[in-house]
């Protein structure tokens, strides 16, 4: 061995934070996200206006849209943002909570690591937490039955009060419920309900107290053919995935022609094949086609001389929902296709929406497939309306498949914070620290609900304190319309309880990955996300060396 020379397993230039100063940082990042958001928090929340680089605006208050279009940099920010993600993947909503919450929790996290609480303890304790507030929600949660539609509607209610689109609020929870309603469907006792059942299209135009529930799918298409009727009563819709048209000979064969007779022979035969497919769709007892391929001018001039109503190439998702909706199969050798195969519906028919003709598949006789067909002036209106009315279907899908809702208006924070306190008195050491802090963390959510209405955040939370020491006034929170603490089930605030139980448990995960590093260092891979240094859960466990090493 040579002496005392230092080993170096890092390039001279390879940058590293290490310790104090990389878990300072890492955690300032990820509070600065939740600040980002904060102010958007709950019905008094704010609007941000983004504008990318080419001068594109949007104007919302929804947290995972906010974080989707700001660009961060920093890798600790991109994990806060990432679970964002899921949680509207998971739940549609409780963006914004669980990003304050992580910014909270780590906030809390760093007053006791000044106080030389190890970050590995406190990150034990706020598991231990995390796992208790998980029983206190199952606990805690009320059940709701599907045919509850007046609850449904007060959840649909809830994830859309403050967006742009408020006023309107009523009447699209009444068709936001209705739609998933539809879809819903019983397996081995429990409800399914897959939103991407629910088509929803959007034009600008028009006020957005036009926006309507279509039961069945909407196609922004018209018919091929002027000549083809613009509306078919009592539809029997062929569902078809081939063409209408004549294959194209596959290698360049040579059709030799000598005399005139020939060509027309050659061209009645082609001519034929087509007459005879039409045939095979009209015999079937047809009256609409809907074609996933394509349909050429020969067998459009056919369809429209036989009265059907045709449209070709429409996309494989459309085909599915028409599917479900018609109850008719899609037939992919039109020689298969007969009566038992035809989708039903009440009407298909051809209507102009703003500017463009759309075909509408109505009053569909199975109805597991519905449209949202959303209106509002312009652009900016349609599109918040699309992310206001997306959080909508998604609690609403949520709590029928769950079946179990939670008051909201930070009424189950409070419950939560004081429960766990409680807890926290039953674990001996450090932990117990960690535990309160995760518990004090909580009281975030209806400070801030309150701070963002202009109310007084610390006489609210005293507020409900009191009120949550008798056990017949947990579900008491802050109504911030009217500013009052009440009860929630009372003021229709109310959420699904898997809002949060995940945002709660990602937020935790979350913070407790960030805890856990205490050393970045940039490493070698590649692309835009192979670089970021805490990768995978778990933190960075033996500092992630890249394997080359210099300076040996
Ligand atoms: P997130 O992205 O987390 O869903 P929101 O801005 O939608 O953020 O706010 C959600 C919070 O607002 C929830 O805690 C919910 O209970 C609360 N909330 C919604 N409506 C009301 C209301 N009328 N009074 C008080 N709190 C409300
Ligand atoms: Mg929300």
């Amino acid at each position: 061995m040579m002496g005392n020379q230092p080993i170096l397993l890092l390039k001279e230039d390879t940058e590293r934070e290490r310790g104090r100063d990389a878990q300072k940082n890492n955690i300032a990042a990820a509070k600065a996200v939740a600040d980002a958001v904060r102010t958007t928090l709950g019905p008094k929340g704010m609007d941000k206006m983004l504008v990318d680089s080419l001068g594109d605006v949007v104007i919302t208050n929804d947290g995972a849209t906010i974080l989707d279009e700001i660009d961060i940099e920093h890798p600790a920010a991109k994990m806060a943002v990432e679970m964002a993600e899921s949680q509207d993947d998971e739940c549609g909503d409780g963006t914004t909570t669980v990003v304050v919450l992580a910014g909270e929790f780590l906030k809390h996290a760093e007053d006791l690591i000044e106080q030389n609480v190890h970050p590995s303890v406190i990150a034990k304790g706020f598991r231990l937490a995390s796992m208790k507030a998980r029983e206190i929600l199952e606990e805690s949660k009320i059940e709701l039955d599907i045919e509850d539609e007046e609850k449904l509607r007060e959840i649909a209610m809830t994830a859309m009060t403050g967006k742009a689109i408020e006023g309107e609020k009523e009447r699209l929870a009444e068709l936001t419920v209705d739609a998933v309603r539809h879809v819903a469907e019983k397996e081995d006792g429990t409800y399914i309900v897959d939103i991407d059942n629910i088509k929803v299209e959007k034009k600008a135009g028009a006020g957005v107290d036009n926006t309507e529930m279509i039961n069945g799918v909407l196609l922004d298409k018209e018919r091929l053919h002027e000549n083809m009727p613009s509306e078919v009563k009592d539809a029997k819709i062929a569902l078809l995935n081939s063409a209408l048209e004549i294959k194209e000979t596959e290698i360049d064969a040579e059709i030799e022609i000598t005399d005139p007779d020939q060509l027309e022979q050659f061209v009645n035969k082609e001519e034929e094949s087509i007459r005879e497919m039409v045939n095979k769709v009209k015999n079937a007892g047809a009256n609409v086609l809907l074609c996933q391929k394509g349909i050429d001018d020969l067998a459009q001039h056919y369809l429209a001389k036989e009265g059907i109503f045709a449209i070709r190439r429409v996309k494989k998702s459309d085909m599915k929902k028409l599917a479900k909706a018609t109850g008719g199969n899609i037939v992919t050798n039109l020689s298969d296709l007969e009566d038992a195969d035809l989708g039903k519906a009440g009407y298909v028919r051809e209507k102009m929406v703003g500017d463009s003709h759309m075909t509408f598949v109505e009053d569909a006789e199975k109805g597991k497939a519905v449209s949202l067909l959303l209106r509002g002036g312009t652009e900016h209106v349609v599109d918040e309306l699309e992310r206001a009315v997306h959080d909508a279907l998604k609690v609403s899908a949520v709590a029928i498949e769950d079946g179990a809702i939670l008051p909201g208006g930070g009424a189950i924070e409070i419950e939560l914070s004081n429960r766990l306190k409680s807890y926290a008195g039953t674990i001996e050491g450090r932990e117990q620290l960690a535990i309160e802090a995760f518990a004090d963390a909580l009281d975030i959510i209806p400070r801030t609900l309150a701070e963002n209405a202009g109310i007084d955040g610390i006489d609210v939370l005293m507020e409900l304190n009191t009120a949550h020491e008798k056990e017949q006034l947990k579900n008491q929170g802050i109504e911030i319309i009217t500013g009052k603490v009440s009860d929630m089930l009372d003021a229709k605030v109310i959420e699904p309880l898997r809002v949060k139980t995940q945002a709660i448990e990602s937020a935790t995960e979350v913070a407790n990955m960030i805890l856990r590093i205490d050393d970045v260092v940039a490493s070698k891979g590649g692309g835009d996300e192979g670089g970021a240094p805490p990768g995978g859960p778990g933190g960075m466990p033996g500092g992630g060396m890249p394997p080359g090493m210099g300076g040996m």
